[in-house]
């Protein structure tokens, strides 16, 4: 597939037809692998069935597939589809999970990553100092390479050592950093705090951006121009934030299916019914990632053209997981709807939500707050209630389980 026709200015519709195209081209070289020809026939799929119109009757794939596939079969899971001396570089992920590239497969995600950080404003005219982990994992080499491809200077830092990222952004003069926001905002904060005058003008983070301000904090504190970009470890950047920075545009050549969580029907992501992102990789020869679920939900998609010129639809940002979600009285709950209420108000507490069941078979559902009660919690559950689009219960509670769950569904438990 000739993806030098279109690009993210292209009209969408040309990036469409061209991502779908180019979509059943990877799936029927998927299918030359045991794992994905195995769990297609169990759908009742053979090769003379993959095409634009049967699309969607090709099983997603999940994470945890990927992981037990490789338990059973080690250690690719059956989806190896080239010689292993083909091989560049290979990344371990927690499960374990081992993901194979050929050099042609980096080229192409660092070509991703360096288009999703172009976006983001970073030129060749910066030095930029490059904070996620080098080892074993795929961030870095692939951010690394990136930032190369887009003619930048790089300074590996790596994680942590805030103190030593300080020191250097300031003795090098660094203009830009790619990071994780908690981190970024925490050298911020630190640098300012020991009296220290960064001279970082832009950065560049991805993960979560628990707190939707914090781009603009950073920007009214420090000065610095904050944009965003989201990827997915097995097919590289997904979505990036241009100059105007009011969401994050879809990748040209990747195919995004949006379903509803849990689910496998298609839908379009609305606000209070957010949908799972579904990623086809088009390219990757290594290992083919057909309709992989990423578990990562958006509430929205802008499909008006950008003002930067670009046609890919935006959404604003991811605001939960798959896992962490589900439907009371018809509406989505997502538990990062009430953080984004408690951050806006300051209050730095543990949460959960929790679903139940009355008799009669209506659903209750609660917000329990660690801590002391509120002064006056009317105008908070207020809030949350309009966030959520539904009415809730407010308890107060001595603690909550450090690391627990923010949503406890006890509808369908069967114990405990
Ligand atoms: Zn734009």
């Amino acid at each position: 597939m000739n993806f030098d026709l279109v690009d993210e200015f292209s009209p969408w519709e040309v990036c469409e037809a061209t991502q779908k195209a180019a979509a059943v081209e990877a799936a029927r070289r998927a299918f030359a692998t045991v794992a994905y020809r195995k769990e297609w026939a169990g759908a009742g799929i053979s090769d003379g069935d993959i095409g634009v119109e049967t699309w969607s009757r090709l099983p997603m794939l999940s994470k945890e597939a990927l992981v037990d596939a490789a338990r059973t079969s080690l250690p690719y899971g059956g989806r190896l589809n080239v010689a292993p001396e083909h091989l560049a570089h290979v990344f371990v992920a927690p499960g374990p999970l081992f993901m194979p590239f050929t050099m042609a497969d980096m080229e192409v995600l660092a070509g991703s990553f360096a288009k999703a950080l172009a976006g983001c404003g970073l030129t060749s005219d910066d030095l930029v100092d490059q904070t996620t982990m080098y080892n074993w994992v795929i961030a870095a080499t692939a951010l690394d390479r990136a930032l190369l491809k887009l003619g930048c200077g790089v300074v590996p830092g790596g994680v942590g050592q805030s103190e030593r990222h300080i020191e250097v952004i300031k003795q090098l003069g660094i203009t830009a950093i790619v990071a994780f926001p908690t981190f970024l905002e925490h050298v911020l904060e630190q640098a300012s705090t020991s009296g220290h005058r960064l001279p970082l003008k832009k950065a560049a983070v991805m993960g979560e951006l628990r707190d939707p301000q914090a781009k603009q904090r950073m920007h009214d504190t420090y000065g610095l121009t904050v944009r965003e970009f989201y990827g997915v470890a097995d097919v590289g950047a997904v979505a990036w934030e241009c100059a105007v920075g009011n969401g994050m545009h879809l990748r040209d050549d990747l195919l995004v299916e949006f379903i509803s969580p849990g689910q496998s029907n298609a839908v379009e992501p609305k606000p209070g019914s957010p949908a799972e992102l579904v990623v086809t990789d088009l390219h990757r020869q290594a290992m083919p990632i057909i309709r992989l679920r990423t578990g990562d939900l958006v509430d929205g998609l802008m499909r008006e053209p950008c003002s930067c010129g670009r046609s890919t639809p935006r959404f604003t940002r991811i605001v939960g997981r798959s896992s962490e979600i589900t439907k009371v009285k018809g509406m989505f709950i997502v538990p990062r709807l009430v953080a984004d209420v408690m951050q806006l108000q300051g209050l730095e507490r543990p949460f959960r939500l929790v679903v139940e069941r009355l008799e009669g078979s209506r659903d209750e559902l609660s917000l329990e707050i660690a801590g002391e009660p509120f002064q006056d919690p009317t105008e908070f559950q207020t809030k949350v209630e309009s966030a959520l689009r539904i009415r809730l219960a407010l308890k107060f509670v001595e603690s909550l389980p450090d690391g627990g769950p923010r949503l406890l569904d006890r509808r369908f438990a069967t114990g405990g």
